[in-house]
């Protein structure tokens, strides 16, 4: 006999940390960017880059505005170019010094959850 309705499983648990490796760094970003404000928004900035790896170090250098503008979705993260996990999120856009990455489905939803801002 099978159910009905088949109720997600919840995120996957390799996926979830993944996800909250990255919803880490944004938290750091939040705090590198109360300095990158009094600098203005067209200023190269050093944000962390905020791919999946929690052992990454580097920086992604890029103004404060792009950035802004990057996080008005919830899902989306910046990455240095080829820090990009295809498993956990889909590739927005590609620049020179940084690329968007958005997080899809379930592990989507949770990263929405876990952004400071929608607290
Ligand atoms: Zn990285």
């Amino acid at each position: 006999m099978t159910p009905d309705v088949v109720y997600p499983a919840g995120v996957d648990e390799r996926e979830r940390r993944l996800a909250q490796n990255e919803a880490l760094f944004r938290e750091v970003n939040e705090r590198v960017e109360a300095v990158a404000h009094q600098l203005g928004p067209d200023v190269p900035y050093e944000f962390v880059c905020e791919c999946a790896n929690a052992d990454c170090t580097f920086r992604v250098e890029l103004p404060l505005g792009v950035y802004e503008s990057i996080r008005t979705d919830p899902k989306q993260f910046v990455v240095l170019p080829l820090h990009y996990t295809p498993e956990v999120e889909d590739l927005v856009a590609e620049k020179d010094s940084y690329w968007v990455v958005r997080k899809s489905g379930q592990a989507g939803e949770y990263v929405e959850q876990l952004d400071p801002r929608s607290r």
